[in-house]
């Protein structure tokens, strides 16, 4: 899997007189757009050869979190079952009010 987001650019270069002056860009050009563990924003170059291994692993990437999600709501649900059945705390007047 692969943790980011695909995205498409064209450009210019600096050529004079290529096409991409007058409007044809070049491109488009896929990247795999990331952020860093310091959180800045990156991103990788990803060659037309690449772009559906890149796909597939953003698709997982997604996909795993999804489940991530779910799989922690059971274990919540779980987990409040349990507690509940072990019981609650005798009431005292200086106990945290709620629920
Ligand atoms: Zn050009």
């Amino acid at each position: 899997m692969l943790q980011g987001s695909l995205s498409e650019t064209t450009r210019t270069c600096g050529r004079p007189g290529c096409r991409c002056q007058q409007g044809q860009r070049h491109g488009p050009h896929t990247y795999l757009t990331f952020k860093t563990a310091e959180g800045r924003s990156s991103a990788v170059y990803v060659p037309a050869a690449g772009v559906r291994e890149a796909q597939a692993g953003v698709a997982a990437w997604k996909r795993f979190w999804r489940l991530a999600g779910e799989l922690a709501v059971l274990n919540r649900e779980a987990a409040r079952a349990r507690w509940r059945a072990q019981g609650r705390p005798a009431r005292r007047r200086d106990a945290p009010t709620g629920r």
